[in-house]
């Protein structure tokens, strides 16, 4: 989320330069007119901080492009199921679908992550991937899943496009399983406008997916591109120059970023004192980015009043409830009739009773000492 809240001078100098680097806003070739190549540093970067035993980390044009390259790098297509959980967002369903491929949904337990008991009763011969998604900022249970992964010898596609910064035994996630998913949108917790990255474990997915991003081009090097050949047929997904240059202030910026986060995170955790509200699970081991505190209520009427209070407050709920649409495969009838099965109703029933509150790196600390005495008097 705070990624738009910190952009600054530094983002339009690191835009403004490009002009004077030659105007080249190509990630690739044009040797003769470049100094840089920002894209190409940017990914650099992030395999560094996030995922260092990955063999490539790729930049594109968004999160769903990201989750469908990692796909068309597997071999996805018609005929085959990826599984993915009934919370989410309505992105990873649709590049599923983009594929060709079937979506099987599972519920979700109360991190509010993929419920890995349906998991396994959901896997069958057609399964080609399973794509677990850490859904605001919490982890899912990687160890789990990463388990079930190797044991039905199924990749793994971690979406982690909401919880750049969270943590699985010390370790970010993106960078735990088969590929990785980050996304650069202006909602998330670094943004660069539009833009996603993947990272792949084995080089042979890497590759696969550099040329499908990229219309199928190898990228043979001291060959100009346009005597390049193409490796299988690919798209466009590419990041622009503009994004690259722009992703690497951000990623200067993310320690203080998720710093900022915790300590308003951490004020709810301590100071939410009300028998009537419960707060989101998150597994022992298990750490999050701290960009969303969710609590869930059995009383109706309680909820819609803290509802209203975030509300006037201007925090709003971000996708619990207000985004509740864009979230939840219950209201997805467009992409599937018979959607509304039992795992899918009771991730609708769950998050019926949840609220999240937005972690706002530009809002003092002290509005969420607010938030929480609110939430406490609320029900007395
Ligand atoms: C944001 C998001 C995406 C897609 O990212 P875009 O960059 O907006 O295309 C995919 N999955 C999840 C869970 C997301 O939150």
């Amino acid at each position: 989320m705070p990624g738009f809240e910190v952009i600054d001078e530094k983002e339009k100098k690191a835009i403004a330069r490009i002009f004077d680097e030659g105007k080249v806003f190509f990630a690739h070739g044009f040797e003769n007119k470049r100094k840089r190549y920002h894209v190409r540093e940017f990914e650099k970067k992030l395999k560094t901080v996030f995922s260092p035993n990955a063999a490539d980390a790729l930049c594109v044009s968004s999160g769903t492009a990201a989750i469908k390259v990692a796909l068309k790098a597997l071999g996805v297509g018609r005929g085959d199921e990826v599984i993915t959980q009934s919370f989410n967002f309505i992105a990873t369903v649709e590049a599923i679908v983009d594929t060709g491929a079937r979506v099987v949904l599972t519920d979700v337990d109360d991190t509010l992550n993929m419920k890995t008991q349906s998991l396994e009763s959901l896997i069958t011969k057609k399964t080609k991937a399973i794509i677990p998604v850490h859904m605001l900022g919490v982890p899912a249970d990687m160890i789990s899943i990463n388990r079930i992964g190797k044991r039905n010898k199924i990749p793994i596609i971690e979406d982690a496009c909401e919880a750049i910064g969270a943590k699985v035994q010390g370790k970010f996630v993106g960078g735990l399983s088969e590929f990785g998913i980050f996304s650069f949108d202006f909602g998330k917790m670094i943004t660069t406008g539009e833009g996603g990255a993947l990272f792949a474990k084995r080089k042979s997915d890497g590759k696969n997916a550099r040329m499908y991003h990229d219309h199928g081009h190898k990228n043979i090097s001291n060959l100009p591109r346009g005597l390049d050949r193409a490796g299988l047929i690919g798209f466009n997904y590419r990041m622009t120059e503009i994004s690259g240059a722009f992703g690497k202030v951000q990623l200067q910026k993310f320690p203080s970023i998720l710093r900022e986060s915790k300590k308003r995170y951490s004020i709810l955790e301590k100071y939410i004192k009300n028998n009537k509200v419960k707060v989101r699970h998150v597994s022992s081991g298990n750490e999050p980015n701290y960009d969303t505190f969710v609590i869930s209520l059995e009383d109706k009427k309680l909820r819609e009043k803290i509802i209203g209070l975030l509300n006037k407050a201007g925090f709003g709920t971000k996708n619990l409830p207000d985004a509740f649409k864009w979230h939840c495969a219950y209201f997805w009838e467009h992409v599937d009739k018979k959607i509304r099965n039992k795992e899918v109703t009771s991730c609708y029933n769950r998050l019926l009773k949840c609220v999240a509150i937005p972690i706002l790196v530009s809002r003092p600390i002290i509005d969420y000492k607010n938030i929480a005495s609110d939430i406490n008097e609320c029900s007395k």
